[in-house]
């Protein structure tokens, strides 16, 4: 299947892995809209909230355990981040092949800006 998140998902294209288990690959962002911007993608195709079904219940409450673990080892869990869902054309889905983006470090990023000036 020509999916670019089923050839990561199979090491068959590179990313910047950042946590895997069984179900799930979790990966930088090739073009970040935020210093910390993750995607989790489940490894098996399903390509979006629209095509969830009752099969899938556990996979997707798994897919919130997963973001924890990201968060956690990222260093933002307790600072704050964002998690979305694009769903579509109009919602910005690019790739169809579900993903989870995870974004945040902002405030991070300031602190480092901070110290970085004279
Ligand atoms: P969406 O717009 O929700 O479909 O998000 C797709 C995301 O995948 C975008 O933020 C892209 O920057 C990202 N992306 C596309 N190709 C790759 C890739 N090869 N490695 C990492 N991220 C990618
Ligand atoms: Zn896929």
């Amino acid at each position: 299947m020509d999916c670019i998140f089923c050839k990561i998902a199979n090491k068959e294209m590179d990313s910047e892995i950042v946590y895997e288990d069984d179900n799930f690959i979790a990966f930088k962002d090739i073009s970040p809209r935020a210093p910390i911007h993750v995607l989790i993608v489940p490894k098996k195709h399903i390509v979006s909230v629209n095509h969830l079904k009752e099969e899938h219940k556990e996979l997707i409450g798994s897919m919130f355990l997963v973001a924890q673990k990201v968060v956690e080892q990222l260093g933002i869990r307790d600072k704050g981040y964002k998690l979305a869902f694009n769903v579509g054309k109009d919602g910005g889905q690019i790739v169809d092949h579900l993903h989870l983006h995870v974004l945040g470090g902002w405030k991070m990023k300031q602190e480092m800006d901070v110290q970085k000036m004279p």
